[in-house]
């Protein structure tokens, strides 16, 4: 074989990635070995299910092994695995490119973080798979034979600088031999007892035999098959980053067994971090699926609900049977229910842990509301449980303080009839905005929402405990009265007759605006307050439809102008709108704009701007 090797350049985001792995990481260096076994494993695994489907492998009889042999002299470590190989195109794709999600997550937040500074810190929560390699090795050699039957024996090689050479090679079995050429400073790795020091860690959660130097160095055992006194904390978190392929710890931990219909063992993590936040697509769904720990499907899609995506783990069940195929997975009863009883029990374990240790539940809903707040919205069946989940401020909590539905509800007044809430940008938009006031006056809490999906959750929810989830500014709200209000407005409200003809008058002004003008008894100390009448988009479904181009047709937003009848400018207008018309409509029409203002539902800010201009004018005219 005397063909010349094929020299290939690395895809730009590998080499960006190898310089960080080689120059910026010293710390965990090890994890290059979980990192190789576990591709040694999944290539395993994968022959089995190709076993399943093609009737003829390459060397059919090769043990389902993996081994490493040391070699101090020449200051190398092997791994050996006899999964399904690589091709000449696979060896380009799979080691030249960045086509795992780990690494690409990687490299997307290091994008978006800006600053190479930052790498150390990021690569933590990311598994960097074969790359890791080039942590500890100046050489890196990759012999392979893949399973399909045409396919050549080939070796891979890079200084992990800026490519590499794939060269014909002969006589390698099917599967891949990986040979790492240490570094001086890393000939530690070049030691058996240090090699199996590290893999003693996780080498049995490894469903295949793992041999050093000729020695058998695993037991294969299921961690979630044994009993929970038999697992320490550190086994799981092991268990997780090996089989999450990360750094990091998982935030909680579940582990249970259930028997009676449907007999389960699941081992189910929450993660430390959230992968969507890092600039990544949706995650896939990571909990996989056993039966007596044989691997079903690593990604099962249907098993637990889509939002629940970020939890990592297993769930195993004596009751599938073993050839089921993806499809008729998807729309077994069976599997459902099994995903059905796990999500149950995780969120109710969640909201215990929540519960218990309110700090630590902050921390990781800072990171994970989205997926809740989408589960309220689309998982119909567990919609309370996981609206139980929900933290929110209110007016009754410190700023950046939370409550949850349970604890408002728990607050309720006599008779009050339902929760009531209000979404804008900010704590300070709400106080200082026209709708607070009513409840406050009313000694009624306001929950306080910031964000545009809010609007979502809280039309998905409808109610909690049987109590409907009200928004303030709806024109349907029925407050009970509230002689506290009236004692702390100030001033005399306008006589019935005065404000029929006030608002028949603003009715005819604005009516291409407004549905309807009256005064009403909500507020307190502004003038006057835009309501939503029942069947008006809110102003968060506006800017939804707006941002999906689905706003034609939409129309301008009619509301419902509600006047304070004690306010003085309220009065003023009912005293002067008939002997100065021209000023009382300007006034008129500048009032309904900042009630819309407040409301969020200003939508062409020029022509605001420009009565504005003419207010500064007639009010300059009066200078001197
Ligand atoms: P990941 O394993 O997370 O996909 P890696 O960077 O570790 O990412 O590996 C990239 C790809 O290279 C794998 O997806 C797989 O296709 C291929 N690969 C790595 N190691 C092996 C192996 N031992 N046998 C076969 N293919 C492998």
């Amino acid at each position: 074989m005397s063909q010349t090797p094929e020299h290939r350049e690395f895809q730009a985001e590998v080499r960006q990635l190898l310089d960080i792995v080689i120059h910026s990481l010293y710390t965990d260096k090890e994890i290059f070995v979980r990192e190789l076994v576990s591709n040694a494993a999944d290539s395993m695994e994968k022959l089995k299910h190709t076993q399943l489907t093609e009737n003829q492998v390459h060397q059919p009889h090769l043990p389902l092994e993996i081994h490493l042999t040391t070699d101090e002299e020449a200051r190398t470590l092997t791994i050996a695995d006899h999964g399904i190989g690589l091709t000449r195109s696979e060896l380009v794709e799979n080691l030249g490119t960045i086509a795992h999600s780990g690494s690409k997550a990687f490299v997307e937040a290091l994008k978006n973080s800006g600053k190479d500074a930052n790498g150390t810190q990021l690569i933590g929560q990311f598994g960097v798979g074969f790359y890791s390699a080039f942590m500890v090795a100046h050489k890196v050699d990759v012999h392979t034979r893949s399973w399909q039957s045409e396919a050549e024996d080939l070796v891979w090689s890079s200084d992990g600088a800026t490519g590499y050479d794939i060269a014909a090679s002969e006589n390698e079995a099917r599967g891949a031999r990986i040979v790492l050429h240490l570094n001086e400073a890393d000939a530690d790795f070049a030691k058996a007892s240090r090699i199996k020091q590290i893999l003693t860690k996780y080498s049995n959660f490894v469903a295949f035999p793992i041999h050093l130097n000729g020695e058998r160095i695993n037991t294969v055992e299921a961690l979630w098959l044994k009993p929970k006194s038999e697992v320490t904390q550190e086994q799981y978190n092991e268990f997780y980053k090996f089989t999450a392929h990360t750094f990091e710890e998982p935030s909680y931990t579940l582990h249970f067994s259930a028997e009676g219909t449907r007999n389960i063992k699941a081992l189910i993590f929450a993660p430390g971090e959230n992968m969507e936040l890092w600039g990544m697509g949706q995650m896939q769904p990571g909990v996989a699926l056993y039966c007596k720990k044989v691997l079903i499907d690593p990604h099962p899609p249907k098993l637990l609900p889509e939002w629940m995506r970020f939890l990592r783990g297993v769930i195993d069940s004596e009751d599938i049977p073993l050839n089921i195929s993806r499809e008729s997975m998807q729309d077994s009863a069976l599997v459902r229910s099994l995903g059905d009883t796990v999500a149950k029990r995780f969120l109710k374990f969640l909201d215990k842990e929540a519960a218990d240790e309110p700090e630590k539940y902050a921390e990781f809903y800072g990171k994970f509301s989205r997926f809740i707040k989408e589960g309220v919205a689309t998982d119909h069946e567990h919609r309370e449980a996981v609206a139980k989940l929900l933290r929110f401020e209110s007016s009754f909590t410190e700023p950046g303080k939370t409550t949850t539905f349970a604890e408002y509800v728990s607050r309720m007044k006599d008779g009050q009839k339902g929760i009531y809430y209000q979404i804008a940008q900010s704590r300070a938009a709400i106080e200082s905005g026209p709708y607070l006031e009513a409840f406050k006056a009313r000694g009624l809490e306001v929950i306080y929402l910031f964000e545009q999906i809010d609007d979502y959750v809280v039309n998905s929810l409808r109610e909690f405990d049987g109590k409907e989830l009200q928004a303030v500014n709806s024109d349907k709200l029925e407050l009970p009265d509230a002689p506290e209000a009236e004692a702390e407005a100030e001033g005399e409200a306008l006589d019935a007759e005065a404000a029929a003809a006030l608002t028949t008058w603003l009715g005819e002004q604005l009516k291409d605006r407004v549905s309807n003008v009256r005064t009403g008894t909500r507020l307190v100390s502004s003038h006057a307050a835009a309501l939503l009448p029942e069947d008006e988009p809110s102003p968060q479904m506006r800017q939804m439809m707006r941002a999906l181009k689905q706003d034609t047709g939409l129309g301008h937003p009619k509301v419902i102008l509600e006047l304070n009848p004690r306010s003085a400018l309220v009065k003023q207008l009912s005293a002067h709108k008939d002997s100065d018309a021209e000023t009382a409509t300007l006034i008129a029409e500048h009032l309904l704009d900042t009630t819309l203002l407040s409301a969020g539902l200003i939508e062409d800010p020029q022509t605001l701007v420009a009565r504005s201009q003419k207010i500064l004018e007639t009010l300059a005219g009066k200078l001197g």
